[in-house]
């Protein structure tokens, strides 16, 4: 494309955020739907986010993301909140108003989107999700908003499942989060009768060969397998399902998703699908994924 005095920036403010795949899907969606955007990699060093975020909306910026270590940090420096990010506590999108910027959350909505592409239902499901970090709880969340029948939060450290349960049950209205420690998964029901969301680190690149739970029991009892993690493309946590008769995937897919409704709130253009692959393909490029 070419950059000329009308090329509106947008970008990723992060620390690391040298790798980062978010260039790889908003450049490819600029270039897909003709869009003068270019989309860089901002460095944000530690205590410096309030003077990242104003100088974002001096400099004309149209939008931000939002990556580790900032998702909340930047929240005080927001002109307005959407009621979903505000809840979860995480913002990773930044829009431009006409005198700030209004913070979202766009990894939930990427992560129901994806699920939906994935054929994964929510509405009356038992769903477990393993751990109860900063993720989980945006899990839990969605979950409860997502008319599940009932959500168990699992966590080697069962207190802070026990915080992420009534947390949610207090914001919405509900007893739907209930907590439980790993070590008591045989008080589950013995049907293949779950949906499994798995949001702890443990599998992680270059710690593949791990997985928070290894029992063939508990593997038994879930039907549907979901990984946030995409690095490696296939975890342990994932094989495991397998091998138990149940489906798996992996996190590719809410990457991708919370990308594109963020493009989709920066430009207002609504993404289809062939472009939505295009920007997949080239994101999983930027990975070295090949298939
Ligand atoms: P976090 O706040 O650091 O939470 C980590 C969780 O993992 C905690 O529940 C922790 O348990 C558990 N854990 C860590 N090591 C463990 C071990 N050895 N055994 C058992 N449990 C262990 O992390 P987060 O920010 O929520 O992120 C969670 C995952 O989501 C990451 O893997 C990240 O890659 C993924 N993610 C994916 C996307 C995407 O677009 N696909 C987006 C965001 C995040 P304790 O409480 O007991 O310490």
């Amino acid at each position: 494309m070419e950059i000329n005095g009308y090329t509106r920036i947008c970008g990723v403010m992060g620390n690391p955020v040298e790798h980062t795949m978010s260039p790889a899907i908003h450049n490819t969606l600029a270039e897909a739907t003709g869009e003068n955007l270019v989309y860089v990699p901002f460095h944000v060093p530690t205590g410096h986010v309030k003077e990242a975020v104003e100088g974002a909306f001096a400099l004309n910026v149209l939008g931000c993301n939002v990556t580790i270590p900032y998702k909340s940090e930047v929240i005080p420096y927001l002109k307005e909140i959407d009621g979903l990010a505000e809840k979860i506590g995480a913002v990773n999108t930044l829009v431009r108003l006409e005198d700030g910027f209004k913070g979202y959350n766009t990894d939930m909505p990427g992560l129901y989107r994806a699920m939906c592409e994935d054929g994964v239902e929510l509405a009356g499901e038992e769903v477990i999700i393993l751990g109860a970090g900063g993720v989980a709880r945006a899990v839990a969340m969605l979950l409860a908003e997502k008319k599940t029948k009932h959500i168990i939060v699992m966590n080697r450290t069962p207190q802070k499942a026990e915080q992420i349960a009534a947390e949610v049950n207090r914001l919405t209205g509900t007893d739907l989060v209930e907590a439980m420690a790993l070590a008591d998964y045989t008080k589950l029901s013995e049907d293949r009768n779950y949906l499994c969301i798995q949001a702890t680190n443990v599998g992680m690149f270059p710690k593949t060969e791990e997985a928070v739970m290894e029992e063939e029991s508990f593997y038994r009892r879930i039907h549907t397998g979901y990984d946030l993690i995409y690095n490696p493309i296939e975890t342990r946590f994932m094989k495991l399902v397998k091998q138990s008769g149940g489906r798996a995937f992996n996190g590719l897919k809410m990457l991708l998703w919370q990308g594109v409704i963020a493009y989709e709130l920066w430009t207002g253009k609504e993404i289809g699908k062939e472009q939505a692959d295009l920007a997949y393909v080239s994101m999983k490029k930027a990975m070295g994924i090949v298939e």
